[in-house]
């Protein structure tokens, strides 16, 4: 692709600046990633360019789409390549640049490059590295942020931003699933993603009962809309969802919970695995979300017809409550809590009940369980899926008092 622009101008975009003057200097490993080829001619610009303008050339390998932006006041930040292997880090890591306005203080001191290169090397160890030479990351005058392959234009400098576009690089560049199509398996996937590494983060950090709560703000709105029965399946094409709104909810928020209750169901050993052969054996092929679960069943070995069916396929709701919760003494001094769990709704998930110090797994299938838990304490109630894993169309019933 080439550009014919104003002199002045900074550009970033899509691809390695192979030829001509960008506005700031590539880092010659990027420049040798793709092997020199003469630009094909589409008779579109021929000759010199003209006085005062210049032209630039991004050459680009595996991508479906090209974005690019620019604009005269843009300063350039970047990690190249070279530096990175000084520091002793992974060779297969982009060089990253950081296009953004003069004032821009939370993104200069190399800030907006720390964290962008923390999210590539995150979410890389999460499907397989970046395979692409650079990633840019600009600061695009409207809210908000927009993907395109090995380019994100932003409107902030916030972490979670930078995330999510930069997790988009591998869900909506690289495996490339049809976003209009099935939306949940690009912004569901990316968002659960995000959401992931800041669990991750505020652990690190010692922050437990924020990583604790991180999704249930996500959860309370679904369960609202699973109330008001305005739920819609999520593997709808984007045009048939009833307003932008539930668009969001579905795709975004829903589409982010399921794959949360999976990773529970799978246990994160297995679910990373399952990410990692999803992203090895479809990179590039543009999957759909039965791929996807063919994938997931593969390789944890498990039917997940009843999961991918309940939970993305319809709209089917669950509620868990507690029927009864009696605890006696037994002879060792400890408690044993038997409480009487019953289901409504068309879908089941296997659930966490707890009792004081004790917790049990339950399968949630049947309509009616019982489940005995056996504590150091006299428990004072019962609380089914204490960490607001499963969606519960009346959270309300989950926990009881106990006899
Ligand atoms: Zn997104």
């Amino acid at each position: 692709m080439t550009l014919d622009l104003a002199a002045d101008q900074v550009v970033g975009a899509t691809g390695v600046a192979v030829d001509g003057n960008p506005g700031w200097t590539p880092d010659a490993s990027e420049r040798s990633a793709y092997t020199a080829r003469p630009a094909e001619s589409l008779g579109l610009l021929t000759g010199a360019s003209a006085e005062g303008r210049k032209r630039v050339r991004f050459r680009a390998q595996r991508v479906h789409h090209f974005g690019w932006a620019a604009d005269p006041r843009f300063t350039h930040e970047g990690v190249t390549r070279f530096s990175l292997n000084d520091a002793g880090q992974r060779s297969d890591l982009p060089s990253i640049h950081v296009l953004f306005f003069p004032g821009d203080t939370a993104w200069g001191g190399n800030r907006v490059a720390r964290l962008t290169l923390g999210a590539v090397q995150w979410v890389g160890a999460l499907f397989g590295p970046y395979p692409y030479p650079q990633l840019t990351v600009l600061h695009r005058l409207e809210s908000g942020g927009t993907e395109f392959p090995m380019l994100v234009m932003n409107g902030s400098a916030s972490e979670g931003l930078i995330v999510h576009e930069v997790t988009h690089q591998w869900l909506h560049g690289i495996l490339g699933s049809n976003e209009w199509r099935e939306g949940w398996l690009d912004e569901g996937f990316t968002s659960f993603v995000t959401n992931w590494y800041m669990e991750e983060k505020l652990r690190r950090e010692g922050n437990a009962p924020a990583a604790d709560s991180l999704w249930n703000g996500a959860v309370r709105s679904i369960e609202r809309l699973e109330r008001a029965d305005s739920t819609q399946a999520l593997n709808l094409p984007g045009a048939a969802y009833r307003s932008p709104r539930i668009y969001g909810a579905m795709t975004y928020t829903k589409g982010s919970l399921v794959l949360r209750m999976l990773r529970d169901y799978l246990g994160e050993p297995t679910f990373r695995r399952v990410l990692r052969r999803y992203y090895d054996e479809w990179k590039f092929r543009h999957p759909t979300g039965r791929d996807f679960f063919a994938v997931a069943e593969r390789v944890s070995g498990r039917d997940l017809d009843w999961f991918r069916t309940s939970w993305i396929e319809r709209t089917d709701k669950l509620d868990y409550s507690v029927a009864s919760a009696a605890s006696t003494r037994l002879p060792s001094g400890r408690w044993q809590t038997r409480v009487e769990l019953a289901r409504t709704g068309e879908a089941w998930m296997p659930v966490t009940v707890r009792a004081g110090d004790a917790e049990q797994r339950v399968s949630g299938r049947a309509r009616r369980q019982t489940v005995l838990l056996t504590s150091r304490e006299r428990p004072a109630e019962v609380v089914v899926d204490p960490r607001w894993i499963v969606i519960d169309s009346d959270r309300s019933n989950n926990r009881a008092p106990v006899r």
